[in-house]
């Protein structure tokens, strides 16, 4: 029941040639052997990008948007363009394999390819997500921390990618295992200027009254998916929604926080920089039911 389903990607760009012509969209392979060239530049430059969506049921949530994330990090990484028809067609085939389980997590993988070739190398694969309740339910701990650059990164410096969902994650993972050495679940990275930004693996929303909120696009950060919906179907019950930069403090002194991410989902914020905050917990309720429900 906890196996993983992995398919490559004959032809993951309809601007470079296919692996092999002739064959079909994608492979069916088996995962527990080798499939990746040790010189693809993922693994000796982490030079791609990637998309993870959760499943609920056999549905993949917010397909088109993380479709569209996906070429969006491409075009900053002046990567060919994902041919999006043969992408969504390996998510819903690694899906289709999956043995059935209330939750799952597909990731897709683009890199540059083999060093010296021209041809990306793509692969999708799912597994069985992990039990997300306690997180959901009773709220995270987490950390504030340095990105160390500005928040007009991105403006400023667009060739450091910041905004693109690179392979480059080590730093989004070191940053998880110091929140660990100081007793906390997660991160929410600060600019050197002093500006909330997001988390190594989530966006950032917080409660003021009746408006949700979160940091804003543009700030060298992610755009959620998972925020993208939540401000919808947050409209549709009547509450406000936008962007608003702000401090640790500002942040602290917010009704509610959570972190939201395909996966966990809505996360609430229990603690924040060893301070308790309030967490609620009939919207993060409400929150978790709509996203775990969606069709789409
Ligand atoms: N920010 C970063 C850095 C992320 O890695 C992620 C997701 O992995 C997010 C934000 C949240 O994005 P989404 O809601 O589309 O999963």
């Amino acid at each position: 029941m906890s196996r993983t389903v992995l398919v490559i990607l004959n032809q993951p760009s309809l601007d470079t040639p296919a692996h092999h012509s002739g064959a079909s969209e994608y492979a069916l392979v088996d995962p527990a052997v080798p499939h990746l060239n040790v010189l693809d530049l993922a693994a000796t430059r982490g030079d791609g990008i990637f998309e993870s969506l959760s499943i609920t049921a056999g549905r993949p949530h917010a397909i088109d948007a993380h479709l569209r994330r996906f070429a969006a990090s491409a075009r900053k990484l002046d990567l060919p363009a994902p041919d999006l028809n043969a992408w969504r067609d390996a998510i819903h085939a690694v899906v289709a394999e999956l043995d059935p389980v209330a939750e799952a997590v597909v990731k897709i993988v683009m890199s540059r390819g083999v060093e010296g070739d021209v041809k990306p190398t793509g692969w999708a694969y799912a597994w069985p997500s992990p039990d997300y309740r306690a997180a959901r339910e009773d709220g995270i701990s987490v950390i504030t921390l340095d990105r160390g650059y500005r928040h007009d990164i991105e403006q400023t410096a667009p060739w450091l990618l910041t905004g693109a969902k690179t392979l480059s994650y080590a730093i989004n993972r070191a940053v998880l295992r110091e929140a660990a050495k100081r007793g906390a679940d997660d991160v929410i990275f600060v600019s050197s200027d002093g500006f909330i930004l997001e988390g190594p693996t989530s966006s950032v929303l917080f409660r003021r009254a009746n408006a949700i909120l979160t940091p804003g696009t543009g700030l060298g950060i992610l755009e959620g998916t998972t925020q993208g919906d939540l401000f919808a179907w947050a409209r549709t019950r009547g509450m406000e929604t936008g962007f608003e930069l702000l401090t640790p403090a500002q942040l602290a002194e917010s009704d509610a926080i959570w972190l939201v991410s395909s996966g966990r989902q809505a996360a609430p914020v229990r603690e924040i920089d060893g301070v308790p905050h309030t967490i609620d917990r009939e919207l993060s309720a409400a929150m978790n039911a709509f996203l775990l429900d969606r069709t789409r």
